[in-house]
């Protein structure tokens, strides 16, 4: 993408034989005639068609015409212009130790130092733990499913503790889940509703999308005749940057099922989360 601020704008506007990198040509196209102003969009439209012909470098004058420049900075007729998508798919190819690398030498510091020489190793190999998450999904974990008999009363597994990464800083955030659910003729070992909460807090994410996943994944594996999922949680990107709140604490809450619809079960489970 090209962007021109409006000072550049002006500045076209006032030197109609400058080239788009700046350069000042000669003014062949005639400054005698009484050029007719352009609009700003025009003058954008046409400097993004002499970009694209890289064989030439071309100034447009305010009238329309273009002009040729001298210009040596310009790329030779041979070599292709630079595109966006080229740099992206370069990046695909560079190593993410040299990306982190990079990253490291952005926010200041020297990646040769001694302390930082494994850092970006480090960092990358612990990508498959924290972000983990978007290689499961939930029937890997609830597979294993068992007959509920006659119990038919709420199940809940409280304060299964949870770290993930917030996807607007990437910079963690943890806290506590609490799930709970109305069987129907079957139920999950416990430890099941820790794991179903791993999958989803290993990926870049928002509390809010979190706790629906995990509500909706259950309801549509298990099948309960309901589901309630509360997760309460501190942000890193709240305590250490932005407004600096270290005590705020954000509270989400899914009810599906039998816990949205009947006013005694969500009282019953909202008493038990706050035992
Ligand atoms: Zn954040």
């Amino acid at each position: 993408m090209i962007m021109i601020s409006t000072q550049d704008m002006s500045e076209m506007n006032s030197n109609p034989c400058r080239s788009i990198n700046g350069a000042v040509g000669f003014p062949l196209c005639g400054n005698e005639a009484r050029p007719e102003r352009h609009s700003a969009i025009q003058m954008f439209r046409s400097l993004l068609s002499d970009l694209r012909q890289p064989s030439r470098t071309l100034a447009t004058s305010r009238n329309g015409h273009t002009c040729e420049t001298p210009d040596r900075n310009r790329l030779a007729p041979s070599e292709p212009s630079p595109s966006p998508v080229v740099q992206l798919r370069d990046l695909s190819r560079v190593d993410s130790k040299e990306l982190v690398r990079e990253i490291l030498r952005r926010i200041g510091d020297d990646p040769d130092r001694e302390g930082l020489q494994q850092t970006p190793e480090r960092i990358v190999r612990s990508w498959k733990e924290i972000y983990g998450g978007y290689a499961q999904r939930a029937e890997d974990v609830l597979v294993t499913q068992f007959q509920a008999e006659q119990y038919d009363a709420m199940v809940l597994l409280r304060d299964i503790e949870f770290f993930s990464t917030c996807e607007h800083h990437m910079l963690p955030f943890h806290g506590k889940v609490h799930i709970a659910y109305l069987p129907n003729e079957k139920i999950v070992g416990l430890s099941k509703l820790a794991r179903l909460t791993e999958i989803y807090a290993r990926r870049l994410q928002v509390q809010e999308r979190m706790t629906y996943q995990i509500a909706m994944e259950l309801e549509r594996v298990l099948k309960p005749k309901g589901v309630a999922v509360m997760i309460e949680a501190m942000h890193q990107c709240m305590c250490s940057r932005g407004v600096r709140k270290r005590e705020s604490k954000m509270v989400t809450s899914c009810l599906l099922g039998a816990f949205k619809e009947n006013l005694a079960s969500r009282t019953e489970f909202l008493a038990l989360v706050k035992q």
